[in-house]
């Protein structure tokens, strides 16, 4: 069994699939390792790290000869996979929506192609979730950029030369990035409080000694749909919250918004009115900009200045701590890949009835057949 590990080659990508700590374990469980050379330059790791934990790091082409398993962190054409045994797995977040062509491409070179991000959120999963490793480190970051740009201190002080009062953070969207931020901005020593359609969040935010503000007057709020992801809200009840964020985000220092719904833009919860009530200096970081945004005039990568308030795009925010990024990311790639592994066959078998399996397949004998790609089969 021979798993190849490739260097990213997307601009801006920092991350790479595989440690040597998960490099010891593949080996550990039986399997050859084959690096691409300068795959973890970026993030800290050189080739002799890889070598010391017992890889080969070779340029692509042989690094890639005769690979049953490759390991990736953006899917790279099926072109440049040349050399990977016929019906070898590629595994990584392959972004299979916005990259279709890509997918189709896996299944006419033959490869097995494994969408990480669609790993579904069950508890037997959960120490294979890229979105939520990725997401607490974001939610980490966002705190750590905003109170970057914010021109006053976090904590209250009490100084010989008078005090300076404790910043107030509001964190919309209280997922993981969200707990994660909540958690950071109290570390630094913020007032916080924050919001969510979903109202099990409630006892989350009380829990990380956070004030929740929670539309309470409409019938029928419960944006939990399935998952445990939120649902698209009633018109009444998104009027019922731009009137309490309005009330509220005027007294906010930084807001980080984080609101997603799975398959649809993001939920827009900052107007450009209510962005102008916050006071200047103040600042916005919107997790969502790569989703839309959730604050209008956001522009995703970019920070910009709107009524003396800074809107902070934030863009795939994990790539910025690549070290621990990479770290997690190749943890929940070594959690998922050895929770199949046969050891009589050295390799994973990948059941075609199991939950996990049926969620993240998109090619399997050289067509594309996950449904959420081809439809559900009549
Ligand atoms: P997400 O990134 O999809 O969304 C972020 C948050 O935004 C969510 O909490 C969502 O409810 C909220 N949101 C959506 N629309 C909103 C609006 N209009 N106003 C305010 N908030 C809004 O969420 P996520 O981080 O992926 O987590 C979603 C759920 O999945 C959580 O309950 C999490 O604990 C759960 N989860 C489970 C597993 C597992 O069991 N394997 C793994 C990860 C996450």
């Amino acid at each position: 069994m021979k798993i190849a590990v490739v260097r990213e080659t997307a601009p801006g990508e920092t991350r790479v699939a595989a440690t040597p700590e998960t490099v010891k374990k593949f080996i550990g469980l039986g399997a050859e390792v084959a690096v691409e050379t300068g795959s973890g330059e970026s993030a800290s790791i050189s080739d002799a790290d890889y070598e010391a934990a017992g890889a080969s790091v070779s340029p692509r082409a042989k690094s890639l000869d005769g690979a049953d398993l490759v390991l990736c962190i953006g899917g790279p054409d099926a072109g440049s996979l040349k050399g990977a045994k016929p019906g070898a797995i590629l595994v990584g977040a392959l972004d299979p929506f916005r990259r279709r062509e890509k997918i189709d491409g896996y299944a006419s070179a033959g490869l097995e192609a494994l969408a990480m991000e669609w790993m579904p959120r069950i508890t037997r999963a959960q120490s294979m979730d890229i979105l939520s490793s990725q997401s607490n480190l974001a939610g980490y970051k966002a705190v750590v950029d905003g109170a970057a740009t914010y021109g006053r201190a976090f904590p209250m002080m009490m100084t010989a030369a008078g005090t300076i009062s404790a910043a107030r953070v509001f964190v919309m969207g209280v997922g993981v990035a969200g707990l994660q931020a909540i958690a950071t901005a109290r570390r630094l020593g913020a007032q916080v409080s924050a919001t969510d359609v979903r109202s099990a969040t409630k006892e989350q935010i009380q829990s990380l000694g956070a004030k929740p503000i929670f539309v309470e007057n409409v019938a029928g709020i419960e944006g939990e749909g399935s998952g445990g992801y939120a649902t698209e809200m009633s018109e009444d009840y998104q009027k019922a919250q731009a009137e309490l964020v309005s009330g509220h985000i005027a007294k906010q220092d930084m807001v980080i918004t984080t609101a997603l719904i799975p398959g649809r833009p993001a939920p827009r919860l900052i107007s450009d009115a209510q962005l102008a009530t916050m006071r200047p200096g103040s600042v916005v970081v919107d997790l969502a900009a790569d989703a839309g945004g959730n604050v209008e005039g956001c522009v995703a990568g970019q920070n910009v200045v709107k009524h003396g308030v800074t809107i902070i795009g934030a863009s795939n925010l994990a790539r910025t701590l690549a070290a621990d990024s990479s770290a997690l990311f190749a943890r929940n790639l070594f959690n998922f890949l050895s929770a199949f592994w046969d050891k009589e066959q050295n390799r994973p078998v990948l059941p075609d009835d199991d939950e996990i399996v049926k969620a993240i397949r998109l090619t399997h004998g050289g067509k594309v057949v996950n449904e959420r790609l081809t439809g559900p089969a009549s």
